[in-house]
């Protein structure tokens, strides 16, 4: 019998390991289990909607989805259609690589308000995830600010910064779009709790900035070091190589005077944020000023407010427990040796190591556990029914599952429906799409 094994989510970490498993054992018969209609994960879902070539990677993916024995059940959701335990009984190996979708929540006093949003929640809505269609960000405001010094938080902030033009060359969807074109914002400030080389934000992202139609990118020199310092000295000569490049950029951008164009994104750094301002809805920030030490961020006891209409929190994502599957609550992920969780169960990506690193990073977790499984089932599968024995199951539940041929007629829908620039017109709901398959 081959071994058959379940891959839960079909983002990157799912496809890698799909993509080493079939070299390791290319008669392995592979079942990706994914909850929306839609495959991809944060490719579709998390990169921004301007960067495009990024996205690109999905046509390597979908190589793999279409061998002869990988196939996609979407629309079916882990323990809510089938449990984990159900799925540990059909499958020889279960992969769990459902990432870490949640916001690490900030919990300042104020953050109930109306306009503070999580970066999880608001890259969602502009990349048209169906959790997230009906998120109402409040734009009608003309200064925000985005806490956190990483990737996500440029992208949140450029996004929002876009000219109309920029948005219409994106797959933004035409109701995030036409908010974000009417918003009346001019000034955004991005806030680290540290110094500008301790910033997570890479160069080319950094670099980016400088090119957007309407944008100037604004640093106060003040705040800039002379060099990395002697905290660095320890660093591979690729990260410091980064990081100076980057404080490069910022000693560039602190020559800017804010009238080049007619909107700024402003950052800002060794600012903490301590409380949301106003009263049902945000009207202002306060923030504590830091220093760093020992690379960490210290309080000096000195505030100061922001006045501002909305704050979207980028400081990170978290993965949920996942009922049948042992969880770390401090670190948000399974606990698993290098992607071993208990016999037959795996994880990897996000859920097995926590939300950092790039799309690639995601390659190594995928050979490992291709690896582990090959050693793990020497004389190949047992006596599971696989994907015949989750076809039964999913047809006495009556859950309608989204075959990945079912995926490419929506995708070259939304390829069809594009307008003017735009690569696509994104379906945003899930029953937009079970519609458009229904006909
Ligand atoms: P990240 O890189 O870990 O950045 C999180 C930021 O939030 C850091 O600046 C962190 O500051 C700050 N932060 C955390 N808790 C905070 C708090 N309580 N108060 C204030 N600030 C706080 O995470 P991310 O931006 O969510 O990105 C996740 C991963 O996806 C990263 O590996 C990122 O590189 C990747 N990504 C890559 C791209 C790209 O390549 N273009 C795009 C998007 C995402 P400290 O540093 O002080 O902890």
């Amino acid at each position: 019998m081959p071994l058959s094994i379940a891959i839960i989510g079909s983002g990157p970490a799912g496809f890698y390991t799909a993509d080493a498993l079939m070299r390791a054992c290319p008669e392995c018969e592979i079942n990706f289990i994914e909850r929306l209609p839609s495959p991809y994960g944060l490719i579709r879902g998390g990169v921004a909607p301007d960067h495009q070539t990024t996205k690109k990677v999905a046509k390597k993916y979908e190589r793999t989805a279409l061998m002869e024995h990988v196939d996609y059940y979407g629309n079916v959701e882990l323990n809510r259609d089938v449990s984990l335990q159900e799925f540990s009984e059909l499958y020889d190996a279960v992969v769990l690589a459902v990432g870490a979708p949640n916001d690490k929540k900030m919990t300042i006093p104020g953050s109930d308000k109306y306009g503070v949003v999580g970066s999880a929640a608001f890259v969602g809505w502009y990349n048209g995830h169906p959790d997230f269609r009906d998120l109402d960000p409040g734009l009608n405001i003309d200064t925000a600010a985005v806490i956190g010094n990483g990737n996500v938080a440029m992208d949140v902030a450029r996004v929002l910064l876009r000219s109309p033009e920029g948005l219409a060359k994106s797959d933004v969807p035409d109701h995030v779009a036409a908010r974000i074109s009417a918003s009346p914002i001019k000034d955004v400030y991005m806030y680290g709790r540290r110094g500008p080389v301790e910033a997570k934000f890479t160069n080319v992202e950094l670099r980016e900035i400088k090119n957007l139609n309407h944008t100037v990118p604004m640093v106060r020199a003040e705040q800039l070091p002379d060099d990395l310092g002697a905290a660095f000295g320890n660093l591979d000569s690729r990260d410091r190589r980064l990081r100076e490049r980057n404080l490069k950029s910022l000693r560039e951008y602190a020559a800017f005077t804010g009238e080049e164009k007619p909107k700024r994104l402003h950052f800002e750094f060794y600012a903490s944020p301590v409380e949301i301002l106003g009263g049902e809805r945000v009207e202002g920030l306060r923030l504590e000023k830091t220093r760093v030490v020992d690379g960490r961020a210290e309080g000096t006891g000195e505030t100061f407010d922001l006045a501002c209409g909305l704050v979207v929190a980028a400081i990170g994502y978290r993965s949920d427990p996942i009922e049948g599957a042992p969880y770390d609550e401090a670190r948000g992920i399974i606990p698993n040796k290098e992607g071993r969780v208990s016999e037959g169960l795996y994880a990897v990506g996000w859920i097995k190591r926590g939300p950092s690193g790039v799309i690639s990073s995601n390659r190594p977790d995928g050979e490992i556990v291709a690896g582990f499984i090959h050693d793990d089932f020497p004389n190949g599968g047992g006596n599971k029914p696989g994907r015949a024995g989750l076809e039964k199951l999913l047809k006495e539940r009556d859950v309608r599952w989204v075959s990945f041929a079912d995926w490419q007629k929506l995708e070259a829908m939304e390829l069809e429906n594009a307008e003017g620039p735009a690569p696509r017109k994104k379906f945003v709901t899930i029953e937009e799409m079970l519609n458009a398959l229904d006909g």
